[in-house]
């Protein structure tokens, strides 16, 4: 094991290292500072988050650039706003005694003006994300046409994040005999593209095995029916009472959802993504950091550059299309030397998934059931009994200990600790008394997959659902998400109530159980939105996904009537438009009410 100064760092960086308290290099700084001090030359480093990578090509950086200059020499291009002004910080830590040094972090949704007069001034390393980097060049703020060195951090994600063509045309505004160092953590076929077009016989370094996950992380999943997935989600939290974890969902409507159900729900969550302000986003980090709430519910691009160092559980709540993303995701835990868990939750119709998943991560998941009601009781109030055994005494109490011990006069100590433990148990045992089994056995048959995405169309073959014909579509604004969420919202049902929705240009088609038919058809007579007859009928294809999809019954005709003219021909459902029913229902609320798992009471989560 190398020492920094082994490694050939200048004294300057090497007194900074002291004052950060780095002992030894990490591996990835260890294997590529003498690579990219001694040459010249292109590097592709394969090291997850956390590795210490900023400092990695960071050191090589400032000890090779001219200070003395203010020539724009070097360019790090980074996938989100907090992972840019992250290493831009880091980068002023490394570089506090390199006198002159002048690093300016250049993302969107601040100042461009601003920026470009940093820049003006002299800045000898810019650190960008690719949109704002591309939009400065175009405006011709910012002159790369000298850098030296140029960096593409956290590669995969960028390109996952769709930065191809973005950096793709900052670099064609870079000398051709820069050096380019490449740093990601998986490998996938259009990271090795990137670099072999912008790379010129790149050295190669991996820190552990490539794609493979932190060592220090266990995988878990947890089969459930697809609408049972919130309730799973809130179990999974309480069986962990300590819980300090990021939640990832695919959309930025999910993760909004789950943010909000978990805090009406009394937990101590918050939201980040991509559609709140920065400055939003930025309290959120500040709280989440600060331990002030313990779930963060994240999406992928906006939980990227999370630093934070305890985080005990990641959770997928749903998971990442790309099984890739996935690395990134269980990355977030199990940092700094800890042991992390990243739980997932799976239905039927995902768990083929986790296969995949398992060859990019080269470990496998163990299954494991969500806990019942009685083992949640049971951590709960194991946590209690730990919390109070561990509380420092206040004595303030002293006071007032005489009047307390007259009411208790005649109460022994059995009786006493179970009277003050029911003062919190209570709550969680009436919530969890006669909870249901939320665990789905491999193999059993999946209601529940029919729903997600609709990939499965038995349902239609069953007579358990009845379709309707709805004379609104395309034209009228809706696809299929919006539509099934404007049902949802008007006659309040749940996640899954509304399924097989297609949208056609004038008309579209929809299914729910056959219960709800009546309230259906009843909700919808002469009904009105923006001014104009909404309505609906049976359809006679009660499955949907065959071509004629025909309206039915006498009520049908009545309100045929009052459907705009001209529409009536083409009410035909195309067979060859399932393409959205193969998406996820991405938009859908998670079921907040508790119909199925008893009690209307939640039991609310005090505040760390
Ligand atoms: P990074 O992978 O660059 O995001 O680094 C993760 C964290 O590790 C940052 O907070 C760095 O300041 C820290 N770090 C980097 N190198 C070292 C090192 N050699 N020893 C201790 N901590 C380090």
């Amino acid at each position: 094991m190398s020492t920094f100064q082994d490694l050939g760092l200048n004294d300057d960086l090497l007194q900074a290292i002291t004052d950060l308290g780095f002992t030894k290099p990490s591996e990835v700084q260890e294997k590529a500072i003498p690579i990219l001090l001694e040459s010249e030359t292109d590097l592709v480093a394969l090291a997850q988050t956390g590795t210490g990578k900023t400092a990695a090509f960071g050191f090589p950086m400032l000890e090779k650039i001219d200070v003395a200059s203010r020539t724009t020499q070097g360019l790090i291009l980074s996938p989100t706003r907090e992972l840019c002004l992250q290493i831009t910080n880091e980068m002023k830590l490394y570089g506090k005694y390199c006198k002159g040094l002048n690093v300016v972090a250049v993302y969107g949704g601040s100042s461009i003006q601003d920026q470009a007069r940093e820049i003006k001034r002299g800045a000898q390393i810019i650190v960008a994300t690719p949109g704002r980097m591309k939009d400065m060049i175009k405006r011709r703020l910012v002159d790369i046409s000298k850098i030296q060195y140029s960096v593409l951090d956290e590669a995969d994600e960028m390109l996952n994040m769709g930065f191809k063509e973005d950096i793709t045309d900052i670099l064609s505004h870079t000398p051709v005999d820069k050096s380019t160092w490449l740093f990601s953590a998986t490998m996938p076929r259009e990271v090795a593209t990137i670099a072999k077009k912008f790379m010129n016989n790149p050295q190669e370094i991996t820190v552990g095995t490539k794609n493979e996950s932190t060592s220090n992380v266990s995988h878990e999943y947890y089969l459930v029916n697809a609408r049972d997935r919130y309730q799973a989600l809130k179990r999974l939290s309480d069986a962990n009472p300590d819980i300090f974890s990021v939640i990832f969902c695919r959309t930025k409507r999910d993760t909004q959802k789950v943010a909000e159900n978990l805090i009406e729900d009394g937990y101590s969550a918050g939201a980040l993504h991509g559609d709140l302000s920065q400055n939003q986003r930025d309290l959120v980090m500040k709280s989440f950091r600060n331990q002030q709430i313990q779930i963060l519910v994240a999406t992928d691009v906006a939980a990227r550059g999370i630093d934070v160092d305890d985080i005990t559980h990641v959770i997928n709540y749903q998971l990442p299309d790309e099984p890739e993303v996935y690395t990134h995701r269980s990355g977030r835990t199990g940092r700094a030397g800890k042991t992390g868990i990243s739980m997932v939750i799976v239905s039927k119709s995902e768990v083929r998934k986790i296969k995949s998943i398992e060859r990019i991560i080269n470990k496998k998941f163990e299954k494991k059931d969500i806990p019942d009601g009685a083992d949640i009781c049971e951590v709960q109030l194991m946590s209690l009994a730990n919390k109070i055994h561990n509380t420092e005494i206040n004595h303030e109490i002293d006071k007032h200990l005489s009047s307390i011990n007259e009411l208790f006069a005649d109460t022994d100590k059995d009786e006493l600790i179970k009277k003050f433990f029911s003062v919190e148990f209570t709550r969680f045992y009436n919530y969890y008394n006669k909870s249901k089994n939320l665990n789905v056995a491999e193999g059993s048959y999946d209601r529940d997959s029919r729903r997600e995405g609709g990939r499965d169309f038995s349902r239609g073959s069953k007579n358990d659902s009845t379709r309707y014909f709805i004379n609104v579509g395309g034209k009228d604004g809706f696809d299929w998400m919006k539509l099934k969420d404007f049902l949802k919202e008007q006659m309040n049902l749940g996640r899954d109530d509304v399924f097989k929705v297609e949208t056609k240009d004038s008309f579209s088609f929809f299914n729910t159980e056959n219960e709800l038919k009546e309230k259906v058809l009843a909700h919808f007579t002469d009904f009105k939105h923006e001014g104009r007859f909404v309505n609906v009928e049976v359809s006679e294809n009660r499955g949907g996904g065959r071509r004629n999809d025909r309206r039915s019954g006498s009520s049908g005709k009545r309100r045929d009537d009052r459907r705009s003219g001209g529409r009536r021909d083409d009410r035909k459902e195309s067979s060859g438009n399932r393409g959205d029913r193969r998406r996820s229902d991405s938009g859908s609320k998670p079921r907040r009410s508790d119909s199925s798992d008893f009690g209307s009471s939640r039991p609310r989560r005090s505040r760390r």
